[in-house]
């Protein structure tokens, strides 16, 4: 079989990582290729919202920004959030965050993943030298000692230094390349939906700790919110099976009130949830970014926002190889990019076990201890800060005192 195009890169996934990532390495040189297997959607109604949103934090604002794409997204539809509210259901342990407090103008943006990915799309193909394969799978990976060949469905053949799988959870590439992975079994199912509340959601996330798992209600414009109910499978299928008005309902009950009746719900979607961790992030000529490397539950809102840092890494490694005329898809250049990403995505993968974990276990000695942690740190100023840069993706916050 003939080679049919040579690539400096070759992208698997045109996702929210793998656009990202190929507009990141966009400005150079180096010739690229986005394989993606579905054609985004071209269109959608207006008053429509997609059922999936990202919380994305201020270090991937930034990001956005550098590729070009944040005002894209701000054109289309973005909702700042101003402050967050998290309390315990069982107990009166509660903590809450607020931009004001921080002198920051707010504490992140919720956004559609549809939105995300169309303003990256768009940002990409302003690049001539990106191609996008697209839809288009890959059927064949051969690894060779100075080259990958990736073989696609349309029957063309690809030759690269370097192959990236950013193919999401059940990444292709990761398997392809015989790379195993950790599993968690979180036991949980996210059960995800647009609603309309009697009051304002005020621009502030709120989320709601159950016995059954965290339940979360995030912003969106017009009022709207877009909530997350993690719990058991059984449960979250009883919960699709329900009709609108007894939906609403169980959802107002099991949120408090706090934001009034639930008065209108969108269409209903289900996740199963399980924290994964790839082995190995990289092989000569081979690396993966995103939730190809990892996946974690969504209750700090934190997956797409560690695949966004996997981005500026892998981006930064290899450019730098590129600029100074080292083999972009070697071993030794692409190992720079795990070691310095591996800790931080292990660190995240673990505390939210242990978030799950100590929230989904109602022993009475445990649950006041919770809810005097949590108690103890909405006291607590510079704890308090330290979270909040975290859960902002920023290492501390340059405004506060
Ligand atoms: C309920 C829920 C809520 C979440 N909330 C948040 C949040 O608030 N904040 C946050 O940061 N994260 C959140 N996440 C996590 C976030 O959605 C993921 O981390 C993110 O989607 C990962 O992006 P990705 O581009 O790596 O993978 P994906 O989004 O899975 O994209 C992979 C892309 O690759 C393509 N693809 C797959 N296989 C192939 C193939 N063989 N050939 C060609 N193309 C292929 C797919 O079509 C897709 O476009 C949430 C997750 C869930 C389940």
């Amino acid at each position: 079989m003939n080679i049919t195009d040579k690539y400096d890169v070759v992208i698997i996934g045109g996702g929210m990582v793998g656009a990202s990532l190929a507009c990141a390495l966009a400005d150079s040189t180096l010739s690229i290729a986005v394989i993606e297997g579905h054609e985004p959607p071209a269109n959608w109604p207006a008053d429509s919202f997609d059922i999936r949103v990202s919380a994305i934090t201020r270090a991937s604002e930034n990001l956005f920004r550098r590729l070009g794409a944040w005002e894209e997204m701000e054109a289309m539809r973005v909702q700042p959030y101003e402050a967050m509210d998290v309390w315990d259901a069982t107990g009166s342990g509660h903590i809450h965050f607020d931009a004001a407090e921080l002198g920051e103008p707010n504490l992140g943006h919720i956004i559609e993943n549809r939105v995300i990915t169309r303003a990256l799309l768009q940002r990409l193909r302003r690049h001539d030298n990106i191609d996008t394969c697209c839809p288009t799978k890959p059927v064949r990976l051969m690894l060779r000692s100075d080259h990958a060949q990736l073989q696609l469905d349309d029957a063309s053949l690809l030759q690269t230094p370097l192959i990236i799988g950013a193919d999401g959870a059940h990444s292709w590439l990761r398997q392809q390349a015989g790379i195993d992975i950790q599993e968690r079994h979180y036991r949980q199912t996210a059960v995800v939906t647009t609603v309309q509340t009697e009051r304002h959601h005020e621009d502030t996330a709120w989320q709601c700790f159950l016995p059954s798992g965290p339940l979360a209600f995030l912003p969106l414009p017009e009022g709207r919110s877009s909530i997350v109910w993690s719990t058991s499978a059984e449960e979250a299928e009883r919960l699709l099976a329900l009709d609108d008005a007894e939906f609403m309902s169980e959802l107002g009950e099991a949120f408090m009130h706090r934001l009034g009746t639930v008065t209108a719900v969108g269409p209903r979607g289900a996740f199963p949830l399980k924290g994964r961790h790839a082995k190995e992030y990289v092989k000569p000529h081979l690396a993966l970014v995103g939730d190809a490397a990892h996946t974690i539950h969504p209750l700090a809102g934190q997956g797409v926002n560690l695949g966004l840092a996997d981005v500026e890494e892998l981006a930064t490694v290899v450019l730098t190889a590129h600029r100074t005329h080292r083999p972009i898809g070697s071993f030794k250049t692409l190992r720079r990019y795990e070691r310095a990403r591996r800790g931080d995505n292990l660190l995240m993968l673990d505390a939210m076990g242990t978030f799950k974990a100590l929230f989904s276990n109602d022993t009475p000695g445990l649950r006041e201890l919770r809810n005097l942690g949590l108690n103890l740190a909405d006291h607590a100023g510079p704890l308090k800060n330290l979270i909040v840069a975290r859960a902002m993706g920023l290492g501390s916050l340059p405004s506060t005192p």
